[in-house]
């Protein structure tokens, strides 16, 4: 009889999780907390090569990258002045060119695909928490039911459920001191070309802009921030546009006509990661993408990490072999926790201080991002 396997969380990880058990020939069933309707999200984000070339394995590249727009390389500076160009493609001509893509836009894709296959994806379902036993697996809902099925895979994200029913020890999340926000400018004239992010230091924070073929500037800010915001802490800034302002006031950087352009600026929110998460797996559970693992988005790998993992983890199942968790784990494990190592010590460099400022040419050159091809050419 075909597996039942359920998948918690619709966002990135979960879908593709669910199409790829398809592809390897199981019944998946996807339950996510929200409403369908709840994907106004207004972030964006690179996938990168190796992420794409994982989703070429379910036929999903083509799609994905027609809804962004590539984005090969990357120009650092310290305020106007030049530090370094560093690839954010492969330079390996049969893998796929990094795009950037908004998060809605990469969940419509999906979910898209998740319909068409009818998968089914139950709206609404907020796993509280679930119990494994010969038998099999049953996740409790928020709403009071609950779903049984073979096994179950926790694509739940930063927050997971899933991660600390399989370990009630598991870490939470570290803080890494930084804020994010970000934006779509529209009519406004900017230093570059579409297919590069530029990236800069500011005397006071990091910002980076992408200039979109429509002619519309994609555009990023991170703002140092010692300590971690409460929501309370978050929900008191009311003028974030002057906050920002301030922020990049005097740099040589394009950051403040592109704030000014901005009709909607994304609201701050934290950034966080995890060093190592102990446990991946218990008797039927399994955790992916963020709940496993989560990067700080100065890697740039997320998304693409979460892709990598629930290919990898189908194929570990098509096996049927007991172990086949265990070896998920020992494929992905070593892996990822070097992207968010990698992804650490790129946050940190963004927030460098005073000092850290006149050393940053130096620090710049000994990134270890010059020889990206472990990581973009990885292929799942
Ligand atoms: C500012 C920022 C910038 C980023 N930039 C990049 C980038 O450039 N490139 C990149 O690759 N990555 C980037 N990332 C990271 C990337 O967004 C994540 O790694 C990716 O979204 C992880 O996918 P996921 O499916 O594991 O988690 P998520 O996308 O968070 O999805 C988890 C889903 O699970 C649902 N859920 C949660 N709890 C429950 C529950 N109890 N029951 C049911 N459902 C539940 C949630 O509603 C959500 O839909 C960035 C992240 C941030 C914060």
């Amino acid at each position: 009889m075909t597996k039942r396997i359920l998948v918690i969380g619709g966002g990135i990880a979960g879908p593709v999780t669910a199409l790829a058990l398809r592809q390897a020939g199981f019944d998946p069933v996807v339950h996510e907390a929200y409403d369908e309707s709840a994907d106004g999200v207004g972030a964006f984000l690179t996938l990168a090569s190796n992420g794409l070339s994982a989703l070429e394995t379910l036929g999903l590249a083509e799609p994905v990258a027609a809804a962004g727009f590539v984005t090969p390389r990357m120009r650092l500076s310290l305020g106007a002045r030049e530090l370094g160009w560093f690839p954010m493609s492969s330079t390996d001509p049969r893998m796929p060119s990094t795009v950037t893509i908004t998060r809605a836009a990469l969940y419509r894709v999906l979910r898209d695909e998740v319909r068409r296959q009818d998968i089914p994806v139950e709206y609404g379902k907020r796993m509280t928490g679930a119990e494994s036993d010969a038998r099999g697996v049953t996740a409790r809902f928020a709403d009071g039911t609950t779903a049984t099925g073979d096994l179950l895979i926790g694509a739940d994200g930063l927050r997971s459920t899933v991660r600390t029913v399989i370990d009630p020890a598991a870490p939470a999340p570290r803080y890494v001191p930084l804020l994010n926000t970000g934006g779509y400018a529209r009519g406004v004239r900017v230093p570059g070309e579409p297919g590069t992010a530029y990236m800069g230091f500011g005397r006071r924070a990091f910002f980076a802009y992408l200039p979109h073929p429509d002619g519309s500037v994609w555009w990023f800010a991170n703002v140092p921030s010692r300590t971690e915001p409460t929501r309370a802490d978050l929900a008191a800034i009311t003028d974030w546009r002057g906050r920002l302002r301030e922020v990049y006031a005097g740099d040589d950087l394009p950051a403040q006509a592109l704030i000014d352009a901005t009709a909607d600026i994304v609201a701050p929110y934290p950034t966080y990661d995890f060093p190592t998460v102990p446990t991946w797996h218990r008797d039927r559970m399994v955790i992916v993408g963020d709940a496993a693992h989560a990067t700080s988005p100065a890697a740039g790998q997320g998304a693409s990490m979460a892709v990598e993992d629930a290919v990898t983890l189908a194929r570990c199942l098509r096996s049927d072999r007991p172990t086949a968790f265990a070896e998920y784990e020992r494929l992905r494990r070593p892996r990822v926790e070097k992207v968010v190592r990698m992804g650490k010590r790129n946050g940190d460099v963004k927030a460098p201080g005073v000092f850290g400022r006149l050393l940053l040419p130096l620090a710049i050159r000994m990134l270890p991002t010059r020889d990206m091809s472990w990581l973009l050419d990885h292929r799942v």
